[in-house]
């Protein structure tokens, strides 16, 4: 039997273990990928640390999968082996829940999610269910898809669904791995985008990135800043930091959206008076579906917009994993599976 490379964390709290075990076969409805690249998520933690209820180890992490069909089960008869494919954050749906009969896989009662539900990217192939799949365009790399198959569909998918027009004044709220392309989409969507982060060294970049304004939190108030620009139409908040998230909502316009993409550990606080009497609202974003994948790298072809990344061999896996967790990537990181 031919083996393979993986990454797996053997228990909550475990290393990771470089292991050779045998390649899969997929089954009906599924499909094998022979993996080309795999970026790494701070929701990889939840795989690392254990928080995720039910997890089944060892486990292979990784949900932002690009490579190439390689094996097709019974049952699939829309792929092929040779196309280039990524998988995200969804990795498959029940069908017959109450979310899926009205016809919302995201949020599926039985949602199988990729690296969780079943084993991941960091490996040199995976089996996927067939619907998980989204076609990866000849225009980007392998690297490139990777980092938009879940921090890219992220923040595209919650801009575009976010009810914000052409031209209306929306801020990114951190600049970081989401943030970044939260940056971009918007200013190529067309929006009169503000990028708010701590500290002046961001300032040039966020320009570069498409951003009218910077808001430098840590020496402005950014909901301040926000009401003197006429009011945010939306706030896409990607930071972990509950105060971070909540010190912007003063900032939201007449109507104004505060969408949270970043999950902090602790609650946030809003005054409700601020919500009611200009009809504000706050919202979550949960990523999207496999054609979303699929939306977000064509628009990023068409538009330009990539992820700024830092890459790691695939046994470097657990070095690249204590690079993102440092916060100190620019901006994401990817594991390059080459062999
Ligand atoms: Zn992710
Ligand atoms: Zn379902």
């Amino acid at each position: 039997m031919a083996k393979m490379r993986a990454v797996q964390v053997p228990r909550p709290g475990g290393p990771f273990e470089l292991i050779e075990r045998e390649i899969p076969q997929p089954g009906p409805g599924q499909v094998r990928i022979k993996v080309d690249a795999c970026g790494i998520c701070h929701s990889d933690s939840l795989v690392k640390e254990g928080h995720w209820p039910g997890l089944q180890y060892p486990r292979v992490p990784g949900h932002e999968v690009a490579g190439v069909v390689d094996a097709v089960g019974a049952n699939v008869a829309e792929w092929t082996a040779g196309q280039r494919v990524g998988v995200g954050w969804y990795g498959g749906h029940c069908g017959h829940c109450e979310s899926c009969r009205r016809g919302s896989f995201i949020t599926c009662a039985n949602l199988l999610v990729c690296g969780i539900s079943y084993d991941g990217g960091y490996a040199d192939y995976m089996i996927v269910p067939a619907q998980a799949l989204a076609l990866v365009p000849e225009e980007l790399s392998a690297t490139d898809a990777g980092p938009l198959l879940c921090a890219g569909i992220t923040t595209y998918n919650a801009l575009r669904n976010s009810g914000a027009r052409a031209g209306d004044l929306v801020a990114i709220v951190g600049v970081g791995g989401l943030g970044h392309l939260g940056v971009q989409f918007a200013a190529k969507m067309g929006f009169r985008t503000v990028a708010i982060a701590r500290g002046p060294d961001k300032g040039s970049l966020v320009h570069n990135l498409g951003a009218r304004h910077f808001i430098d939190s840590q020496t402005q108030n950014p909901a301040d800043e926000l009401t003197k620009l006429g009011g945010a139409r939306v706030i896409l908040a990607t930071v972990t930091d509950a105060k971070a998230m909540s010190a912007v909502a003063g900032g939201l316009g007449v109507d104004g959206k505060l969408i949270i993409v970043g999950a902090p550990s602790e609650p946030l606080e809003v005054s409700a008076l601020q919500l009611l009497t200009s009809r504000r609202s706050i919202v979550g974003w949960p990523s999207g579906t496999s054609i979303d994948s699929q939306d977000t790298l064509a628009f990023s072809v068409l538009a330009g917009v990539r992820s700024m990344n830092e890459i790691y061999p695939l046994e470097r896996a657990a070095e690249a994993y204590e690079r993102m967790m440092s916060g100190k990537a620019r901006f994401r990181v990817v594991l390059a599976t080459a062999g």
